[in-house]
């Protein structure tokens, strides 16, 4: 079998195949960082980081590029409302940005690039398009995309380069642009602005030069994919292709993937209007990051995503299945035979997941090949109709398809504290001579530090309350 993916650009089903045969390199645009990102934020990022998972599953070495857009008007408008630099202001955004990647189970991409550390790399792209007339500069230093000597643009998007950006608001310094639909790729110095002295003038990058220029510093002119937002595709990835096409002469990207938007009380999620949850917030309210990350995951990437309390409680109760099934094999000892048919059944799950996974990411499909196994192997467990080794190997195949869903990762041996470890040790000691109290006592207390105990014929399981 082969991945097979909706490429954006073309609209088609194709199946993939990297341009460097076994190494996969990728770009996903990321996050601006000047407000802590909402949940509909990280639907992109889960998004992306399936993708990335999944490629590392069906055996790829992979290259996952992901920038950090640290200068743009917002940010620059809401630095100079707080009073700090730039650099000052956005710090706190990135170390919170980094910090929900990881409770999301997002892998950290190998390469984060910052726009304001690679305005050297903007301004070179930037100085090829002006010396191929795909650019042109206007009296007061601000540098703009010259569409017409494109013909090729709106390919992506798949629109008439005529009828763009008609009603698009013109600022004071865009009215001398040779044409309305022409994008800056570069804006003039403006007094109280943080800016840049360079070879094309004083002033500070667009933010479509910012994804071509640290793309392909990390990954070359000519890459396999491209993730973002299905809001991203145009304007932003349609003048990405444009100008980095124009300035290389080279196919830019090969596959493009976009996910559909996540909506909330039948609207889509964003900061201007409002309809915001952010991860946060939802953890403050007794949500767990992995049943958040199952929510995000669980709908098709090129479907809307409707989040609601009643979605999340769907997901609390999948992950915890999933997770209780693992828990129950690890804990589990029989002796007994292997059973026969085990390794068939291991296999045929395994086939399944990853089919669903190669048609175009099919997470329902690979779901229900993950909760036919779980169910299956709860009932031999229940039944005790496998042997200790069965369980090890059953344990084993589901940690293999948790390395694409990433809800079991760092709940096996994480920190728990050692107060804690203490206490369940103890209760362990209390029940071995049958001192009920004591071991009802411990249980009491550690559920009231989040750690649900339960006792099986295999000893005593732990797992924290919520997850
Ligand atoms: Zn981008």
């Amino acid at each position: 079998m082969t991945l097979h993916f909706r490429n954006t650009l073309g609209g088609a089903l194709e199946p993939f195949r990297p341009l460097d045969p076994g190494h996969v390199r990728m770009y996903s645009c990321g996050p601006t960082v000047y407000a802590p990102a909402h949940i509909g934020n990280f639907r992109a990022f889960v998004f992306a980081d399936l993708v990335h998972r999944v490629l590392l599953f069906s055996g790829y070495e992979v290259t996952w590029v992901m920038n950090i857009t640290d200068v743009d008007d917002k940010i620059i408008r809401d630095a100079g409302a707080a009073g700090v630099g730039i650099e000052e202001f956005t710090a706190t955004y990135v170390e919170a940005f980094l910090e929900d990647l990881a409770h999301l189970g997002i892998a950290r991409p190998d390469t984060m690039p910052r726009a304001t550390a690679h305005i050297d790399d903007m301004v070179a792209l930037i100085e090829t398009l002006l010396e191929k007339g795909h650019a042109y500069q206007t009296e007061e230093g601000s540098v703009f995309f010259r569409i017409a000597s494109w013909p090729a643009y709106g390919r992506l998007a798949r629109i008439d380069p005529d009828q763009q950006r008609s009603g698009e608001r013109v600022e004071a310094d865009e009215y001398d642009k040779e044409s309305v639909r022409d994008f800056a790729l570069w804006k003039a110095t403006k007094p109280g602005e943080p800016s840049w002295q360079t070879a094309i003038g004083e002033g500070r990058p667009g933010w479509h030069i910012e994804c071509s220029a640290m793309s392909m510093r990390y990954l070359g002119p000519s890459f396999d994919i491209h993730t973002g937002g299905i809001d991203l595709v145009f304007p932003h990835h349609e003048d990405e292709m444009a100008q980095s096409e124009a300035a290389t002469g080279q196919p830019f990207v090969h596959t493009w993937l976009h996910n559909a938007h996540l909506q909330m009380s039948g609207a889509k999620m964003a900061k201007s209007t409002g309809n915001i949850a952010r991860p946060a917030d939802l953890y403050a309210s007794g949500v767990s990051p992995r049943a958040l990350r199952y929510a995000l995951l669980a709908t098709h990437y090129r479907s809307p995503l409707e989040f609601s309390e009643r979605a999340l409680a769907a997901a609390a109760a999948a992950v915890e299945r999933i997770q209780t099934a693992v828990a129950a094999l690890d804990g589990y000892a029989e002796e007994r035979p292997d059973a026969e048919d085990l390794p068939a059944l291991l296999a045929d799950a395994r086939r399944a997941f990853a089919a669903g996974l190669e048609d175009d990411l099919n997470i329902s499909a690979a779901l229900a090949a993950t909760f036919d196994l779980v169910r299956e192997l709860n009932s031999r467990v229940a039944a005790r109709s496998i042997s200790s080794a069965d369980a090890r190997r059953a344990a084993a195949a589901m940690r293999e398809l948790d390395t694409v869903l990433g809800l079991l990762e760092d709940e096996a041996d994480d920190g728990l504290p050692a107060e804690l470890a203490e206490m369940l040790e103890s209760r362990a000691a209390a029940r071995a001579v049958r001192d009920w109290r004591r071991s009802d006592a411990l249980r009491d207390t550690l559920a009231e530090a989040g750690i649900i105990v339960e006792d099986t014929p295999d000893g005593q399981r732990w797992r924290r309350s919520g997850t």
